[in-house]
């Protein structure tokens, strides 16, 4: 077994021309190794290489690297090779996710890793009974916080014993929207029915400032592990200039290129009837929003999953933590409210080496939006040529702006799609549009910006 570690890039990244180390060499114990063998996961990523030894130590840790990392298992063996297994006592981990999907994908992931654990998943829309039967004899609770407030406030879920927590995307769980009540779930794990103590962990691709003010009253002496993005990025990314009448139409013709796509939109109502017409137009189409019940967001995810959906129309709700494999594109059908969400709705392609692509939608009056994104720390991105992507299903760039109100109304024909000097093929921009995940957006909170989704 080598102990040396291999060296490292001055950004604080490996190069890939670097072999990692294996997951033996973190620490990790033969049981684990076998599980993680078992599904061909034998190399640790950049984070898990750094983070892994770190918790296994038993230090708080804040955790930071791009969407696609691998942060889930950074955090889940090393909970793993703490609790060693089912013992019959209140449980001892607790792991808080925005969304249902999320907290449902990483309680998969840790049965994968640790069978051995018995994980209970707390979350609305669905009954108490089989949660409260689960909450008895589990080892692991993975949730939402409203929900598992409400499981801790009548006595089902006893948080004193909790020795590892969890807050995966930390700084949503953090804001406004989310923070008293997780205030009240970390503030329960303090009072100790236990005399061994709590380790904390905080993991986001994104860390605004005031997140490491916020740390401060939940961690003690966290290590900070933060991963840049590699320097060669696997997205491709870009601005499509659309007139708002002709987005369905173009979006259309955009999804017979691609095995599969998430279609981001801004409201459930919007992402109800996108999902409808894309349906009526062709597409095998799943829609994924807070409306629906929990057993209609339950298939629409597994039938995207399994591609019998091709297209997964969504709000935000399936903008962080989810992975799903091989996704070939993301469509900003409507710009987001803030740069932290852009990342986050883009990361769920280009995941972990995979190549992926994009695209962002501007229509008439979105042009001073986009601005407020850019100033908020969205990347610079440069306009695709449109017609040329359909015709050639290649990105190429064209000198371009939002699409005005006086050219929508002339149907585009002004200064519609594939207008201005187009760039020789393969040509990038300057400015730097590739590695758009580099430096994160500075954004300020955005609590205000998290409406029912
Ligand atoms: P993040 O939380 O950083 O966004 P995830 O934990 O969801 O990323 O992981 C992204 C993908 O990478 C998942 O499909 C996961 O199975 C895969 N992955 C994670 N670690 C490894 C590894 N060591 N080797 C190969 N694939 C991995
Ligand atoms: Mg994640």
């Amino acid at each position: 077994m080598t102990t040396a570690k291999p060296a490292r890039a001055k950004s604080g990244i490996l190069p890939r021309d670097i072999k990692l180390n294996s997951f033996q060499d973190l620490g990790v114990r033969p049981r684990t190794l076998e599980n993680l063998a078992r599904q061909r996961l034998v190399t640790p990523t950049p984070v898990q290489q750094e983070a892994v030894p770190l918790l296994i130590s038993g230090q708080d840790c804040v955790i930071q690297s791009p969407t696609g990392s691998g942060k889930t298992l950074a955090f889940l063996i090393p909970l793993s090779e703490m609790l060693d297994g089912h013992q019959q006592s209140p449980p001892r981990a607790l792991i808080i996710t925005p969304t249902r999907e999320l907290a449902t994908q990483i309680g998969g992931v840790l049965n994968r890793l640790d069978p051995r654990l018995r994980v209970s998943l707390v979350f609305g829309g669905v009954g108490y009974q089989g949660q409260i039967n689960q909450l008895r004899t589990a080892d692991v609770i993975i949730g939402c916080p409203g929900r598992l407030v409400d499981m801790a406030q009548r006595g089902a879920a006893r948080l004193g014993a909790v020795q590892y927590l969890v807050l995966d995307e930390a700084d949503e769980m953090l804001d406004a929207g989310f923070a008293k009540d997780v205030e009240n779930l970390t503030e329960r794990t303090t009072k100790r029915i236990t005399p061994l103590p709590r380790q904390t962990v905080l993991a986001s691709a994104t860390m605004p400032d005031w997140v490491a003010q916020m740390a401060k009253k939940h961690l003690n002496n966290p290590g900070r592990v933060t991963v840049a993005p590699p320097e060669e990025a696997d997205l491709e990314q870009g601005l499509i200039s659309m007139p708002k009448a002709q987005k369905v139409a173009y979006l259309s013709q955009l999804l017979q290129q691609s095995a599969s796509t998430i279609v981001f939109h801004r409201t459930k109502h919007g992402a109800r009837k996108l999902a409808h017409d894309l349906t009526v137009l062709g597409h095998a189409t799943a829609e994924l929003q807070g409306n629906l019940s929990q057993a209609a967001r339950d298939r629409a995810i597994s039938a995207f999953r399994k591609r019998e959906a091709k297209v997964l129309v969504a709000t935000n709700v399936a903008a962080r933590g989810i992975d799903i494999k091989d996704v070939t594109l993301v469509v900003n059908f409507e710009l987001p409210d803030t740069a932290l969400w852009l990342t986050h709705r883009v990361g769920r392609t280009a995941r972990n080496g995979a190549k992926g692509r994009a695209l962002t939608f501007l229509s008439e009056d979105d042009g001073e939006k986009w601005r407020k994104l850019r100033r908020d720390g969205a990347p610079e991105l440069q306009f695709v040529d449109a017609g040329r992507l359909l015709s050639t299903g290649s990105m190429h760039f064209v000198a371009g702006a939002p699409i005005s109100s006086a050219a929508a109304r002339s149907g585009g024909r002004d200064q519609g799609p594939g207008r201005g000097p187009s760039r020789r093929p393969g040509q990038r921009p300057g400015g730097g549009w590739r590695g758009s995940r580099q430096g994160q957006p500075s954004g300020g909170r955005y609590s205000s910006s998290r409406p029912g989704i």
